[in-house]
């Protein structure tokens, strides 16, 4: 008979890890608070890469989900990356041939471009960088469309706006989740993709999980009419790319930074700033602000696999998790329907000293 998996959470990791799971043949209930397509999913920036400061196991891991979503591509209808690049001049003088060398042993596709080279890429760009660096293999996702392409092709039971309360546990092993309703939904595994709601619900069984959860802003313009940005630029300004609809998008501090309670002026602030970087944004309002939380476990890196010695129970949370959602997905696949752990996942258990 087929394994019974109740997921808790359905944003990008939720849904990645649905849909694996049902193609390796599990009976998949997914539940979800909300209308399904996530919380820090639908604040992302949405950016797919494997750079900015890591060390070499997590770049590797980042670039292996890079070619996943090529994959999730050829294989759900609905899934659409759009391999624009990504133009990085926001690094420190003193870090940048250091960050290029690094990058480049490694195997990403990084470039060092001039300033005609940077406008070709860029053309809308107001003040072109004297050199940047051009990741040509980085693209964007729209995050929320993606993760409910994911949960329609999963197929199986899907509960959304059913809040998971406590999780709950027999015969000292994880037997399911009690929703809001006081019912209980059986499985006999349960995977929490919850996003930052994923220490709370560990704790409801004592399960330690430490966590930070960082706010970041980002501003949606009002649509524009054209294409200003072919791709992502990051500049000292501020990190900025135009979505499918046509708004530019733009944050600053790795794609959004805490706004304090000043999310008004702080979004009027990259308005301005994005105007400054784009020829033809002059016109454009601010649309909409979003303030999402990063789901971080506390020593940065994501937590994949089962707790210590609790049974029937598996934890996925990262911040990245738009980068990570197509690795996670197949890994934890393939670990709980056959029983294989991938080595790549030896740093991310989360039972590790760091997270207790
Ligand atoms: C400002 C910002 C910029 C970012 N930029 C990038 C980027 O450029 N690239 C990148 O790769 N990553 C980026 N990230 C991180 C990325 O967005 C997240 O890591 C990713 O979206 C996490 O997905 P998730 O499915 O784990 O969590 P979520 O999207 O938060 O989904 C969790 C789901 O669980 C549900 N849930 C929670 N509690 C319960 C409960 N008790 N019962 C039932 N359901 C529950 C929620 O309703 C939600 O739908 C960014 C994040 C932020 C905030």
């Amino acid at each position: 008979m087929a394994k019974t998996v109740l997921v808790v959470g359905a944003g990008i990791v939720g849904a990645s890890v649905a849909w694996h799971l049902a193609k390796a043949g599990c009976a998949v209930t997914i539940v979800d608070a909300g209308e399904g397509g996530g919380l820090a999913t639908r604040h992302s920036f949405a950016w797919i890469n494997a750079t900015w400061g890591n060390p070499e196991f997590y770049f590797h891991f980042r670039r292996r989900s890079m070619a996943g979503w090529r994959r999730l591509e050829s294989e759900i209808p609905g899934v659409a990356v759009n391999w624009c690049g990504g133009l990085t001049w926001d690094i420190p003088a003193e870090d940048f041939d250091r960050f290029e060398a690094e990058h480049t042993r490694w195997g990403y596709g990084m470039r060092r471009v001039d300033v005609a080279e940077a406008l070709r890429i860029e053309p809308g760009l107001r003040m072109p960088p004297e050199q940047a660096l051009f990741v040509a293999e980085e693209g964007m996702v729209e995050p929320v469309e993606a993760a409910r392409a994911m949960l329609a092709a999963a197929g199986g039971k899907a509960m959304m706006g059913t809040r998971v309360v406590s999780l709950v546990t027999r015969g000292g092993k994880v037997a399911g989740a009690r929703i809001a309703d006081g019912t209980v939904v059986e499985a006999d595994e349960t995977v929490i993709a919850a996003g930052t709601a994923t220490q709370n619900l560990l704790e409801t069984i004592g399960v330690p999980l430490r966590m930070i959860t960082s706010p970041g802003l980002i501003m949606h313009s009002t649509v524009a009419p054209q294409r200003l940005l072919n791709g992502m630029v990051f500049a000292p300004q501020c990190n900025a790319r135009q979505t499918r609809e046509g708004r530019l998008i733009a944050g600053s501090d790795f794609a959004g930074a805490d706004p304090k309670g000043e999310e008004e002026r702080m979004a009027r602030e990259l308005l301005a700033r994005v105007k400054a970087l784009v020829r033809g944004a002059e016109d454009l309002d601010v649309g909409f602000i979003t303030v999402g939380h990063r789901p971080t476990p506390a020593d940065g890196f994501p937590a994949i696999g089962r707790p210590d010695g609790v049974e029937g129970l598996y934890v996925t949370v990262m911040h990245s998790g738009v980068t990570l959602a197509p690795i996670v997905g197949e890994l934890v696949a393939r670990e709980i329907a056959e029983g294989i752990r991938d080595p790549d996942l030896a740093p991310y258990d989360p039972g590790r000293a760091g997270l207790r």
